[in-house]
């Protein structure tokens, strides 16, 4: 069996968005700045995807700016606020410890370029408390940049009542929504986002292309200047095949979102309760306030990547919560935040499923992490000292 269990890193195209995109590398190739008759064909499929895509989060089609993904929105967002704020004096921005480090590494520049960062921390299940953010709001306040779901332990934060908090205190907000958009409802008007951050890979759509939707009286720095595309704010012809690709993959998650996550909670709920019977496993992250296809747990005495590869001689596809892959030596920052120590972070896994996982599959990987974990386990120095009583378990 083979089973992809990476749907955060991205997503499977969806069918519908491969084939909205075809006819635009094929026959309609034109420049939609070009004001010839396929030219205009061209703009007019630019529009359309604009307004489905307005549409989709519940804002207005000229709010919607087509960027290359959510790394370079969160950039944007997180720029604009912040050379808006300087010119009035305002050089404090509130964000939190879980953020992606789209908005993490934006953030650190800023400071050292003179911003100061107040960065909330998280409750032991991944939560920010709307208290906290209230607490932090200061005169100087430019803006808050809070994610709306997080990409490692899938926590959904209280985004409508921190939307809520900084409209009346008329601070600048912006929502990190990648992991969000196309899998749980969300409308900016009536949650009070101001700045909204969505990426096309993840829910079904191509690579490569993404969206900011800015509230319309927002200033919005210039992020790249030439033409006029995007109001000339992001100039550069428009990726007609992606956008259009990426209008007809949100369509279709809209249609789809209740069945598809109705499905995705009970196969994840059977994932979870599985894992959680193998001793000296826990949870990351909140049992309910939580993304419908993300599992993340962690083992006490077990190393990511060695699971990692077992698991993937075994046909799972999944992503481990240490970053020593990517030549770092450093736990998750996301783990570390919820209070999980050094070693424990370092054996964490998360599964995020599909909403074409079947039980069938849930439970080959369920047998698949159990002997995995077993087999790593009875190797493992550090397991044995555990079992002796030499060292103290951290997962009980
Ligand atoms: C994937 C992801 C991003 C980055 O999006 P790209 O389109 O890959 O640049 C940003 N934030 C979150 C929460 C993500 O999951």
């Amino acid at each position: 069996m083979k089973i992809y269990a990476d749907n955060a890193a991205t997503t499977k195209m969806r069918k519908c968005a491969i084939d909205a995109m075809l006819p635009y590398y094929d026959g309609i190739y034109a420049n939609p700045s070009s004001l010839h008759t396929p030219g205009q064909i061209a703009a007019e499929a630019v529009r359309a995807a604009r307004e489905r895509m307005a549409a989709a989060i519940g804002c207005l089609p000229r709010e919607i700016y087509f960027t290359s993904g959510g790394s370079e929105s969160d950039n944007w967002a997180i720029a604009s606020a912040a050379e808006a704020g300087a010119r009035k004096n305002k050089k404090h921005i509130i964000s939190c410890a879980i953020e992606h480090h789209a908005v993490l590494h934006t953030l650190n520049k800023l400071e050292k370029r003179g911003y100061e960062i107040t960065l909330l921390p998280v409750s032991e299940n991944g939560i920010v408390r709307a208290e906290d953010v209230e607490a932090s709001i200061r005169t100087d306040t430019a803006l808050v940049t809070i994610m709306f779901a997080n990409n490692e332990i899938g926590t959904i934060q209280p985004i409508a009542e921190i939307g809520k908090i900084c409209r009346d205190k008329g601070v600048t907000f912006h929502t990190d929504a990648v992991q969000a958009v196309g899998h749980i409802g969300i409308n900016v008007k009536e949650q009070n986002i101001d700045m909204l951050s969505l990426s096309a890979h993840k829910f079904g759509g191509p690579k490569g292309i993404g969206a900011l939707y800015i509230r319309s009286g927002l200033p919005v720095t210039n992020l790249i200047d030439g033409g006029a595309q995007e109001r000339g704010k992001r100039a550069g012809t428009e990726n007609v095949p992606a956008i259009v690709g990426m209008a007809a993959a949100l369509d279709e998650c809209l249609k789809d979102m209740n069945k598809d996550a109705a499905k995705l909670i009970k196969l994840r709920d059977r994932l979870i309760d599985g894992l959680l019977k193998i001793p000296h496993t826990a949870l990351n992250g909140d049992r309910s306030s939580r993304l419908p296809g993300n599992v993340n747990v962690c083992f006490e005495g077990i190393e990511g990547e060695s699971l990692l590869l077992l698991l993937d001689a075994k046909g799972v596809y999944a992503s481990s919560g240490s970053a020593c892959t990517s030549g770092s030596l450093d736990p998750s920052h996301v783990l570390l935040a919820i209070g999980r120590p050094h070693s424990v972070a370092h054996g964490s896994l998360r599964l995020t499923l599909s909403a074409d996982a079947t039980e069938k599959e849930i439970d080959y990987i369920i047998n698949a992490v159990t002997d995995v974990v077993a087999y790593l386990r009875n190797m493992s120095p550090v397991w044995h000292d555990l079992l002796e009583g030499k060292a103290q378990y951290v997962i009980q």
